[in-house]
């Protein structure tokens, strides 16, 4: 069994200095506390205690290559020779942006920022000018980032949510004043009924949705409900917003909208686009993409489309080949199906739901969840012993349920997987 003694100890003294001794909170979990990590390589992270770890958090779903891939690494040494940040145009930024715009279905114009959370902000803000509406529909259980405006009922206690088919706004954080929630609506996803009726009410700017549910578990959109809000937001005058932040270059090369096969009229990209280097993308139709540049609109960011960055985004997009897809894709499946036969196998009762390269496994269900609230329902303390198990045994798993699987995670890797998936489900077995 693994130990994390040094960690802890670093965690500790360090606290003094950083809050919690994190810089973010979603980095507080895990039963072990916080790890302290010296480098990482394929599919293995190395920490301060010597150990070896099998990484399947993945940069937060950044790592689609896995950890330190040569050519990406290759691309920055030669990019940064050549200077930092020019807070100008270069062309290295306009090959990232073509590379973009041919790959994506959506994507007739592009603008670059540096996180999800804020190219979010920029994507409400261009509906609400496109419109001039002000109210814009989210979803329970999506997250789009931390701000204020938006951080409404990501992960609710369903005794503060309201009833099903007219939830209420909840907030994510102390200190987000109730205001804020003003220009914001929540629907439950994959009901399309709920969003044909919220929309018929002609007052909203846009519907704002992680194309497949991947915050909260990883569910797929029900056959016919993406082309369905599609239809409904055209008919009413909404724009249709898709948060690929996850999704992209995950589900696929052309993210969800492509595997889907429906295209929004803008959408958000971060996270694998550059495998762990700061980029975002909004991306959309040119006449409201526009906007930014001659609509009144304003977009801004010093680190936008920062040289170095780019480069490491050109490499990334560049390995993403269908080769890359078919080879991580097949790693993925088998995990996937391991895990399930291991889990029934061990006795404990779970859905392992989601796609290749991004699933969820949710302990104490019967059926697969369609929506958040089928999910809130789910063993959360059995599955963070299992995390817990897991990490002790050299596996690390998000304790809310993700798997995020990149092409370093071979035949081997997985195999290495299973054998502790195995042991830590006779573990935590009832
Ligand atoms: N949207 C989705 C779907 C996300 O998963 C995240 C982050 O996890 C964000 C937006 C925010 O992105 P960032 O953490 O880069 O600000």
């Amino acid at each position: 069994m693994l130990k994390f003694d040094e960690s802890a100890r670093i965690i500790a003294s360090e606290s003094r200095y950083v809050s919690g001794g994190v810089n973010s909170n979603f980095r507080l979990g895990m039963g072990h506390g916080p790890l302290v990590f010296t480098h990482g390589q394929g599919p293995y992270l190395f920490d301060v205690d010597g150990n070896r770890i099998i990484d399947y958090y993945c940069g937060m779903g950044a790592m689609v290559l896995g950890h330190s891939p040569a050519g990406v690494l290759q691309a920055v040494k030669d990019q940064v020779e050549k200077g930092i940040l020019y807070a100008g145009q270069s062309p290295v930024e306009y090959e990232a942006a073509r590379i973009i715009c041919e790959r994506i279905p959506s994507a007739e114009r592009l603008r670059f920022g540096s996180s999800g959370s804020e190219v979010a902000q920029a994507a409400m803000r261009l509906a609400r000018a496109a419109t001039g509406r002000r109210t814009v529909v989210k979803f329970e259980g999506h997250y789009h980032g931390w701000f204020d405006n938006i951080l409404w009922s990501t992960a609710p206690a369903l005794a503060d949510a309201g009833p099903g088919d007219d939830p209420v706004l909840v907030s994510g954080s102390k200190g987000q004043p109730r205001e804020d929630s003003d220009g914001l609506d929540v629907l439950q996803w994959n009901d399309l009924a709920a969003v044909e009726a919220r929309l018929s009410r002609g007052d909203v700017a846009a519907v704002l949705m992680e194309a497949a549910m991947c915050n909260q578990g990883a569910i797929a959109p029900m056959p016919g409900y993406l082309e369905g809000v599609q239809a409904a937001c055209r008919k009413y005058g909404t724009i249709l917003i898709f948060d690929e932040v996850i999704t992209g270059f995950r589900l696929g090369g052309q993210g969800a909208q492509g595997r889907f096969d429906v295209t929004p009229d803008l959408s958000i990209f971060a996270k694998a686009i550059a495998n762990g280097f700061p980029v975002a993308a909004i991306v959309g139709r040119a006449d409201l993409m526009d906007m930014f540049a001659t609509g009144g609109v304003l977009h801004g960011g010093t680190f936008n489309s920062q040289p170095v960055t780019m480069a490491a985004m050109i490499a990334t997009q560049k390995a993403l080949t269908p080769e890359h897809y078919e080879k991580s894709s097949a790693y993925g499946v088998r995990l996937r199906n391991g895990m399930r036969d291991a889990l029934a196998e061990a006795g404990v009762r779970a859905q392992v739901t989601g796609f290749e390269l991004m699933f969820h496994v949710a302990f104490g269900m019967d059926a697969p969840a369609r929506n958040y609230r089928n999910l809130a329902g789910s063993d959360k303390a059995g599955y963070a012993r299992f995390a817990k198990a897991l990490l002790s045994r050299g596996v690390r798993v998000l304790e809310r349920g993700a798997w995020f699987v990149s092409s370093e995670h071979d035949d081997d890797v997985v195999d290495q997987t299973l054998e502790a998936v195995r042991a830590a489900a006779k573990e935590v077995a009832p």
